[in-house]
């Protein structure tokens, strides 16, 4: 395979918006600040947005937790007439008396506000205010085994019967998905599909249609390195233990030949057929991705404007811990997985790591990771682990599994290549390789 070059028109073919990434703003309701100032005539509003409101401190304390609006009165009207108005109408409902300063909060879904005290000399002491009025958030979370890995959901909200029922639809609905992809449940779509290999093909739901196409999209990107046809080869025994003997190349290639996302047909809008009769597909390098990334579409379609879902290292967050800070996730050191070789600050975005701690076995001294490199047929051994950074946690983990089969050198290019994609890379000798924008702490 020679040196990746994506130029813009490829990747947009490649549709990489069609993954399902988080938005720039995840819908959120934040409570609202409004401030009346008269700023070139009040001088205790000058002094309040000098002590207070313009420091850093406050700044960064309500991009995270307000909106904030300001209805500014100036005597020397500079102001465009519609903004008067507009200052004019807010002042009717919420400072009539037109006092000077005056701060009002507004909760999410209440119809009343309350006035705030407005003598404080430092932001901190505004702040520790606000924090007693608004709502308390927590996060709730739960752990369960599901699609054969370890699960655990974080949600962020302030009511905790609301939280359970949530936390029970996570469940539930990874379930659902788990009897739609596994390869090992026969009723799944997945199983049918194979069962109908070569001879027909396998009208699916729009779900399983899609996601097999986005997988076929990953494949082109990657030329082959990810690809769900892999599946086809069926030689390799991933129980952590020595291999005896190391199968007849002729057998592999024999069975290579089965391999090859060209061959999976996508047939009208609804059916997929797999052309050749000893051909299979599984969804292991990206289903656990797609199911984080369809959980936080559910939870943000129902209010939770913050959490973690991570399905085994694939992982997603969105919105930020309760006291404002961003959620931390760590990397596993591949040589002791229950130990973490780096911590990440991450929020809004998402990771997943491949690594050949999780499924392999060894030969001849050499461990081959449960990834298959579709070009030869045989598990990769020269990486430890692979970590993707994106804004799909979906994408993360398909690209992962294909950062794992390519060089390394290859891989980062790759990555650099792709906006919004980062890679950390821990090869076979320990060596760590990132992509430019990363930073890490050990
Ligand atoms: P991950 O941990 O996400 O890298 O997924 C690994 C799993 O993906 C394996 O256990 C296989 O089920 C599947 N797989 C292995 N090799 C490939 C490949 N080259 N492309 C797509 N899926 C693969
Ligand atoms: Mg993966």
């Amino acid at each position: 395979m020679h040196h990746l070059r994506i130029l813009g028109v490829i990747i947009s073919l490649a549709g990489l918006n069609c993954f399902p990434a988080l938005g720039q703003n995840p819908a959120r309701v934040k409570p609202t600040l409004i401030i009346f100032s008269g700023s070139d005539w009040c001088l205790p509003c000058i002094r309040l947005e000098k002590t207070v409101f313009s420091t850093d401190t406050f700044q960064s304390y309500s991009a995270r937790h307000l909106q904030v609006i300001r209805a500014d009165f100036p005597q020397r009207s500079t102001l465009p007439d519609s903004l008067v108005g507009y200052n004019e109408v807010l002042a009717e409902r919420y400072n009539p008396e037109g006092l000077f300063p005056r701060v009002c909060l507004l909760k999410p879904g209440g119809a009343d506000f309350e006035v705030l005290r407005t003598s404080f000399k430092d932001a901190e002491g505004f702040i520790a205010h606000l924090d007693e009025l608004l709502p308390k958030a927590e996060i709730f979370r739960r752990k369960a085994l599901l699609m054969g890995s370890a699960f655990e959901f974080s949600l962020v909200a302030e009511d905790e019967d609301r939280a359970r029922r949530m936390l029970d639809l996570c469940i539930a609905e990874t379930q659902r998905l788990e009897a739609l992809l596994s390869e090992w449940q026969s009723g799944s779509e997945v199983s049918e599909v194979n069962r109908m290999a070569g001879s027909g093909a396998v009208k699916v739901s729009e779900e399983f249609y899609e996601l097999t196409k986005r997988s076929l999209q990953i494949s082109s990107l990657t030329q082959g390195a990810f690809d769900i046809s892999f599946r086809g080869v069926s030689l390799w025994d991933f129980k952590g233990e020595e291999l005896e003997d190391w199968p007849d190349s002729a057998l592999i290639e024999r069975q290579l030949s089965t391999v090859g996302y060209e061959r999976i047909r996508l047939m009208g809008s609804d059916s997929i057929f797999l052309t050749d009769s000893n051909m299979a597909i599984g969804f292991g390098a990206i289903g656990k991705g797609y199911v984080a990334d369809h959980l936080r579409k559910i939870l943000l379609d129902s209010g939770i404007t913050a959490g973690v879902i991570n399905a085994s290292g694939d992982l997603t967050t969105w919105g930020y811990r309760p006291d404002g800070t961003e959620w931390k996730v760590g990397i596993s050191n591949p040589n002791l997985p229950e130990n973490i070789s780096f911590g990440l600050p991450l929020s809004n975005r998402c990771i997943a790591t491949s690594g050949s701690y999780e499924k392999y076995f060894t030969f001849e001294g050499v461990r081959y990771a449960h990834i298959i490199d579709p070009r030869t047929g045989i598990p990769v051994s020269d990486k430890k682990s692979v970590s993707v950074i994106s804004k799909s946690a979906e994408l993360s983990d398909a690209l992962a599994t294909a950062f794992f089969v390519l060089d390394t050198e290859i891989a980062l290019d790759l990555a650099e290549q792709l906006p919004g994609v980062s890679c950390i890379i821990i090869d076979k000798n320990d060596q760590v390789f990132t992509s430019a924008d990363i930073r890490l702490n050990q």
